[in-house]
């Protein structure tokens, strides 16, 4: 299988009104003028993404949602379906983002079945993963990142467009980014895990990184050996950081 594009994703959290969509018709703009090397989305607040995906429609920008649930429909109030994220015009989603395990108590058994049902939705699910800080320091990082991918990965994603991305909770939001050499040995123990579990496909899947990446570091985090592209909360949600970013490929 042949490498794919990186991929910059653009994960707005709850930030954003109507107002916002002007910052992602900037970045469409930006990349119409200069086509980006890597693959670029912007994931909004569900109550955007409708929107957004219109507003972008034709650009070198894909949009996605945030989570979605692991059943296609029923009684699932305030739940959003991944069939309901294509129909917005999606075409990744976001799964298991730490705030979505903290906040809302998501295992990786639920994540694995959101991945499974974004995928069978024909979406590109972003399966999220990461230590606490407390985990790092007793030593434990890799073994709990790696059976957080074991069992937050459908077997179902065999075959199917997914990537995964390494999301240090310590980094995420609070400035701190984690070093090149904990990200290089958190990527390759990921890379071995997704080519145990997926074979020849395993070594082609995007592995992002994801935690306080702006515009300063961007070039040395995604030069590092197994960085696919990065997964970016705040520096995303202004065009000039964002394309800042992706121009760092
Ligand atoms: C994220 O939300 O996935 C993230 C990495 O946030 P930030 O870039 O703000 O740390």
């Amino acid at each position: 299988s042949t490498t794919p594009r990186p991929l910059i994703a653009g994960n707005w959290k709850m930030n954003g009104l109507s107002v916002a969509l002007d910052e992602a018709r900037a970045v469409a703009a930006a990349l119409e003028a200069k086509p980006p090397a890597a693959r670029v989305a912007i994931f909004p607040p569900a109550t955007l993404l409708h929107r957004l995906s219109q507003a972008v429609e034709g650009a070198h920008l894909l949009t996605g949602g945030q989570d979605c649930h692991g059943k296609s429909s029923g009684a699932h109030t305030g739940d959003v379906s991944a069939e309901m994220v294509a129909d917005a015009g999606g075409s990744l989603v976001i799964c298991g983002h730490s705030e979505r395990r903290t906040d809302h108590g998501e295992t990786s058994a639920q994540v694995a079945g959101k991945a499974e049902a974004a995928a069978a939705a024909g979406l590109e699910p972003i399966v999220c993963v990461g230590e606490t800080l407390e985990t790092r320091e007793a030593g434990q990082a890799v073994s709990f990142v790696v059976s957080q991918v074991r069992d937050s990965l459908p077997t179902s994603l065999a075959g199917k467009a997914f990537s995964v991305a390494y999301e240090p909770l310590w980094a995420i939001g609070t400035g701190r980014t984690a070093s090149v050499d904990n990200i290089v040995e958190m990527h390759a123990a990921i890379r071995a895990e997704l080519v145990s579990r997926f074979c020849e496909q395993g070594r082609t899947v995007l592995i992002l990184y994801g935690g306080s990446v702006k515009p300063e570091n961007a070039r040395e985090i995604l030069a590092a050996p197994e960085v696919g592209g990065a997964l970016v909360g705040g520096a995303s949600l202004k065009a000039k950081d964002f394309l800042a970013i992706i121009q760092a490929l």
